[in-house]
């Protein structure tokens, strides 16, 4: 099969997934074997490729929002029928025993796999996955559209719930990529007034025509004070922004997995009982009330297309805040 491989971390400037034939993996008794359609293309894969997450497999394929279809079911599966569209996300599986796996929080899992990390992912014609995590994709969306809520559209939702935001509430966004794209119309969908906060203002637009009631500059103050904010950008100096906007009692929740060095806060920035909270991966149960909501809502993803074997790219096109929405590779 055909795949964008990652022999070891390097600058995306320099090209470093390659694009080439590789064996078709094999399912275990467990899992299931996907023809992978859509992959698409998160900041975190972006991490992975330029070496901000430390290699944990070598070479390893990335991708971690996969849509498919089932062509093969390993010997002990039952829960999906060949010919059946399924998602696999950045959890691949978890160890089910750790005291995080059974307490409801298998998002912690001590000894957890990741999807395009430390196995392989979707930049590729196939992947295999466990059939415990992977997700039924709602009859409403096209593989392309589906694609971007498997990781951006997930993670911006447990973003949500971790923000303690409420209905009727004020929200700031900081970053307005594929993430903050899908938060905003379930914000909107709960009644929650959106800002956006944002370096680049193709991303200030489109926060506006998603409906957000302002758009400003990323360490911009929005007109209002905030109830919870969500920072999806990867960018520590934006804590300091958040908090300044923040009410008593408020929430700011970080979004990504990876970010640059929080500077020193002044502690009144933090006191009246404020919080700053990181969202880690997240539970299967996140996942499917996600894809339940967004099929209700429905959400609509604004998608940049590539080919396979244009992955190189399609990242810098995503380092360089020029992917308007999600960027998803066609396979
Ligand atoms: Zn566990
Ligand atoms: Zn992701």
């Amino acid at each position: 099969m055909k795949a964008c491989v990652l022999q070891s971390p390097a600058s995306i400037d320099s090209s470093p997934l390659a694009f080439i034939d590789v064996p078709v993996p094999e399912p275990g008794p467990d899992e299931i074997l996907i023809r992978v359609h859509a992959c698409g293309v998160c900041r975190t894969d972006l991490h992975v490729v330029e070496g901000e997450l430390p290699p944990r497999k070598q070479p390893v394929i990335p991708g971690h929002q996969v849509v498919g279809t089932v062509t093969r079911t390993g010997a002990a599966t039952r829960r999906f029928a060949v010919g059946a569209r399924v998602g696999v996300a950045w959890l691949h599986r978890t160890c089910g025993v750790c005291e995080y796996c059974r307490s409801g929080r298998e998002n912690l899992c001590d000894a957890p796999a990741f999807t395009g990390y430390t196995v392989d992912g979707g930049y590729a014609e196939y992947i295999v996955a466990n059939e415990r995590f992977a997700y039924p994709i709602p009859d409403g969306f096209s593989d392309m559209a589906a694609a971007p809520l498997l990781c951006a559209g997930i993670i911006g939702f447990r973003s949500l719930r971790v923000s303690g935001i409420q209905p009727g509430g004020t929200l700031g966004l900081y970053g307005f990529g594929a993430a903050a794209h899908v938060a905003i119309q379930v914000a909107h969908h709960w009644g929650i007034r959106v800002f956006a906060m944002t370096r680049d203002e193709r991303h200030r637009q489109l926060a506006r025509e998603l409906g957000a009631a302002w758009a400003g500059a990323a360490d911009a103050q929005p007109p209002y004070l905030i109830d919870a904010a969500i920072i999806f950008a990867p960018a520590g100096e934006l804590v300091v922004s958040a908090l300044r906007a923040l009410k008593k009692g408020g929430t700011v929740a970080l979004g990504g997995i990876y970010m640059s060095a929080i500077p020193p806060l002044d502690y009144n920035l933090l006191y009246h009982e404020r919080v700053i909270r990181s969202v880690a991966n997240n539970t299967r149960r996140d996942g499917e009330d996600f894809l339940r909501i967004a099929a209700e809502i429905p959400i609509h993803t604004q998608v940049q297309e590539f080919p396979l074997a244009e992955a190189n790219a399609a990242l810098r096109m995503l380092k360089h805040d020029a992917v308007r929405g999600a960027a998803v590779l066609r396979v």
